[in-house]
Formats: C-alpha cells, sequence, structure tokens
C-alpha cells in the first residue's frame, strides 16, 4: 500500500475516470483513484492539496466509530432490532439458539452458540429480514411501477443493499434488520428507484423523493449510525 507522509491508501488507476478522487471508505482506509495518466508526483500533489480534507474525514469516520463498541455477549448488553435496543439474555433451555421474547434477546446456552454467538445473531437477522423485506418491497415496487426478481438478505460487505440490472434482483445486507423501518423503507425504495434509473443522477433522487419526500432524513440516520451497526 502506497504511503505519503502519514497518509497510507489504496490506488487505483483507471482509464474510465476523467477526474481524480480520494474517498475515506467505510472502514477507515482511503482509497485514490485517477486517470492511468496520472504520475506518482501528480498522485502526492493531490494528496497534499486535499490533507486536511482526509485528516477531518479520518476523525469524523473514528468519532462515527467510537458507536461502534464491540458487543459482547453477556447478560444486559444491548442488540438492535429494527431501530429498538433489546437486552441480551441467556437461558438454558429454548426451541431457537436466538430468540425476540418479552423484550429480550433470549441466547440458548449450548457449547455450539456459546462458542460463535455471532452466528446465531445473524441467523436471526436474516431470517426476519426474509420475512420483513419482501413485504417492504412488495409494498413500494408497485409505486414506483417496478417490478423485482429474487430478494435475497445476506452477508455485502460494505453496502447495505445492491441491485442487479441484470439479473433484477436486489440483495439486501442482514444489518439493514437492525435499522429502523423508516430507514430500511429507505434502503428499499433506493434499490427499487435503481430500476428505474441505474445511477445517482438527479432523475434517481427524484424517484425517490416522489416516494419519501423525507429520504434525506433517513440519509442522515445511516450516515450517524451505520458504523455502529455492526456484531
Ligand atoms: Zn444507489
Amino acid at each position: 500500500m502506497p504511503t505519503y507522509k502519514d497518509i497510507d491508501y489504496a490506488l487505483t488507476r483507471s482509464d474510465r475516470s476523467k477526474t481524480a478522487s480520494i474517498y475515506v471508505e467505510r472502514d477507515g482506509s482511503i482509497s485514490v483513484r485517477v486517470p492511468d495518466h496520472f504520475t506518482d508526483e501528480e498522485i502526492e500533489a493531490l494528496i497534499e492539496q486535499k490533507r486536511y480534507w482526509i485528516y477531518k474525514h479520518l476523525a469524523e469516520w473514528r468519532e462515527l466509530n467510537a458507536a461502534q463498541v464491540e458487543r459482547e455477549y453477556v447478560n444486559g448488553e444491548g442488540f438492535l432490532y429494527l431501530g429498538r435496543s433489546y437486552r441480551l439474555q441467556w437461558v438454558d433451555e429454548q426451541r431457537l439458539p436466538l430468540m425476540l421474547k418479552g423484550g429480550y434477546f433470549l441466547l440458548r446456552r449450548d457449547p455450539k452458540t456459546q462458542a460463535d454467538p455471532d452466528t446465531a445473531f445473524k441467523a436471526f437477522y436474516r431470517e426476519k429480514g426474509g420475512e420483513k423485506i419482501p413485504q417492504r418491497v412488495a409494498m413500494y415496487a408497485p409505486q414506483l411501477g417496478v417490478q423485482v426478481n429474487d430478494i435475497r438478505v445476506m452477508d455485502l460487505k460494505h453496502r447495505w443493499a445492491s441491485y442487479s440490472t441484470k439479473t433484477g434482483n436486489i440483495n439486501f445486507h442482514w444489518r439493514c434488520m437492525m435499522a429502523p423501518l423508516t430507514v430500511l423503507d429507505y434502503i428499499v425504495v433506493h434499490e427499487l428507484a435503481h430500476v428505474l434509473v441505474p445511477d445517482h443522477s438527479p432523475a434517481f433522487w427524484s424517484e425517490v423523493d416522489k416516494i419519501l419526500p423525507d429520504y434525506r432524513e433517513r440519509q442522515r440516520w445511516l450516515r450517524e449510525h451505520g458504523a455502529g451497526m455492526d456484531l
């Protein structure tokens, strides 16, 4: 990974990009994308020019991630479901490894779940998402006048959801189930709007705006809380 002064960055050269750009990624790493013909000197000049912007964004990123406390699987620890925090309680016996019951996340004390509670939570979110998300898609798709093929809930690494024009499928990250329903709906409408407009042009946002005039507020929630939503 190249370094300029104290800044490590991942470099991508592309003949498709006409302008250079710098991003702070979701994981706090820095990506620099430049047109093919850029020299090392030009890249360093670009980073130098953007140095304070980078520091500012890194500081913001760290602040956001202070919310991303490594959650511990101990009684009383809070876990999110549809925007609400529920406390964890270990129980000796129940039908499933993890259940949401009486306002608590009940986790079954068995060797498998104790060794890997993450998996029990991911399975919970995937299952709930598999029920809830298709309902929300079915509600909004007719409003946008679109149809989708398959809806899947999975691990998407760095994205909340993605729509494939090739297959007509929408994939959702299981983490979407941690967000409030209003925010989940924004993610749904966002992907459905991509059926009409593939990019994030003004035409795209106008489609989103028709269905959710307050979408900016919902976006803000994602930006502010997104980093704290991992397990
Ligand atoms: Zn998008």
